[in-house]
């Protein structure tokens, strides 16, 4: 079988931005998925978060778009708003040389109004969540029967949200010549059974990514109480110096205690978990993902999904529910040419579930011995500027690292990621150098304009 994505008979305009956005080789899941996908079979995919599930539906879709039809031709379907605007993203850079293509997202959290309104200029995909897309189904204003590709993304995950009734009360207005794609990091029998409810004679297709664990160094910890963990983890963080690490935590409570115990060990870290509003938590995961923080701390769910990858290390402060969710989790650390860190606590009743990973693994997790408490500083190499103007005052990536050299006095290679969000920017900046940036830029332009600058606390 091939890599290339030139072997299939996609469209040139395809081709060629595929090209420019550096994606040579396809992933494992792109390779056995698109095939299957291009011919309209039905699919269950499994395979980790990161490993391009999001091309692997998206480019059949785009490969058959008629773009001159006004009507749906595709649907997707995310557990929230987060993911399907991360799914609409990538879309839309897909399909960023085919003209005129619309992808329309529908979600809660915000009024319908604009939402209907975009639907009514002819939308050609249309991403969201199963609640908001059934609400507006009743009141008419999404016709679905032009369907082509029905997509469950992340459907374990709608199901444990409650979505089934949702998800199975939209499918029974989809033709049934449709084709269904169904991506899953788990197989519970549930989503077995809404396979057989939704799909047609599917082909199973599960990505091991077991073969990567070689690169990954895993250590085991039997731990007397759940009160030593939090001493723990300072002791692997003050020997190991991971630059990134995510904490993984079975609950909320979990995971707000240990990112405040961080805080106040001196240990740039912050929490997510579902209490979060919307605004904290984009603002949380842009400074992880721009390397201005050094420890997220989360639960599964919240981490679910989300493009974090290519971490120093992972810590299972609570070993995950489902022992699959195992390999999910570590799969986020090691990096090309560096072995990953993936470190675990258990307690002793909590044995076999050592037993259940070690099957997975298919080798023995033996236990390792904590290393000695030391004093230590971890800081992360950037830091985040904000600046309150966003996609509304029509800022984009190159404005912003133009003001960046010519005001304030920088080299590009000072200037990290650069997140523009409707009202306000994000800019990552070497730490050294973001004094500098925010005053000349006080006093400075940006496109012409002066704005406010400040620190992301
Ligand atoms: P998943 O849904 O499996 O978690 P995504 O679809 O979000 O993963 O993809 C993760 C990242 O990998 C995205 O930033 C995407 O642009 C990138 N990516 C996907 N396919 C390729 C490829 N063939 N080559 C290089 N990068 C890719
Ligand atoms: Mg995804």
């Amino acid at each position: 079988m091939s890599n290339q994505f030139r072997d299939f008979n996609l469209k040139e305009e395809l081709l060629k931005n595929l090209e420019e956005l550096g994606f040579t080789k396809m992933t494992p899941i792109q390779e056995k998925s698109l095939p299957l996908a291009l011919k309209g079979d039905d699919l269950i995919g499994q395979a980790k978060t990161g490993s391009g599930k999001t091309a692997a539906f998206s480019l059949g879709i785009l490969n058959d778009l008629k773009v001159k039809i006004q009507w749906p031709q595709a649907l997707i379907l995310c557990p929230t708003r987060e993911l399907a605007e991360q799914v609409a993203v990538e879309i839309r850079k897909l399909a960023r040389m085919l003209k005129n293509v619309k992808v329309v997202t529908i979600t809660g959290g915000t009024g319908y109004h604009h939402q209907e309104s975009s639907l009514e200029h002819g939308a050609h995909i249309i991403v969201g969540t199963p609640g908001r897309v059934a609400k507006l189904i009743k009141t008419k204003f999404i016709s679905l029967r032009e369907i082509k590709t029905f997509v469950l993304d992340e459907a374990d995950r709608m199901l444990d949200m409650g979505f089934y009734d949702e998800i199975m009360g939209i499918e029974s207005l989809l033709s049934e010549n449709r084709q269904t794609l169904l991506f899953s990091a788990t197989f519970p029998e549930a989503i077995v059974r809404l396979s057989e409810n939704v799909q047609r004679s599917a082909t199973m297709i599960k990505i091991d990514s077991l073969h990567e664990e070689g690169d990954i160094l895993q250590h085991f910890y039997r731990l007397e109480s759940h009160k030593d963990k939090n001493k723990s983890v300072l002791k692997l963080l003050g020997n190991y110096l991971p630059e990134r690490t995510i904490i993984f935590c079975k609950t909320k409570v979990i995971t707000k205690n240990l990112a405040k115990f961080l805080k106040d060990n001196g240990v740039l870290a912050e929490g997510i978990h579902g209490d979060l509003d919307q605004k904290d938590r984009t603002k949380v995961l842009t400074k992880f993902s721009n390397k201005s923080l050094s420890v997220l701390v989360a639960t599964d769910v919240a981490a679910r999904g989300l493009d974090i990858k290519d971490l120093a290390a992972v810590i299972n402060y609570d070993l995950p529910m489902d022992s699959e969710d195992y390999v999910h989790r570590i799969g986020r650390t090691g990096r090309a040419g560096k072995k990953g860190l993936a470190f675990s606590f258990y307690l002793d009743p909590e044995e076999y579930r050592l037993e259940e990973i070690s099957e997975i693994l298919k080798k023995d997790c033996v236990d390792s011995v904590l290393p000695e408490e030391k004093e230590f500083v971890i800081e992360p190499p950037m830091k985040t500027l904000f600046i309150a103007g966003g996609k509304k005052q029509k800022l984009r990536p190159g404005d912003i690292l133009g003001a960046m050299v010519k005001e304030a006095g920088l080299e590009p290679t000072d200037v990290g990621d650069i997140s523009i969000l409707p009202i306000s920017t994000y800019v990552a900046i070497k730490k050294e150098k973001i004094n500098q940036a925010i005053q000349k830029l006080s006093n400075g332009k940006i496109k012409n304009r002066t704005f406010r600058v400040g620190h992301v606390d």
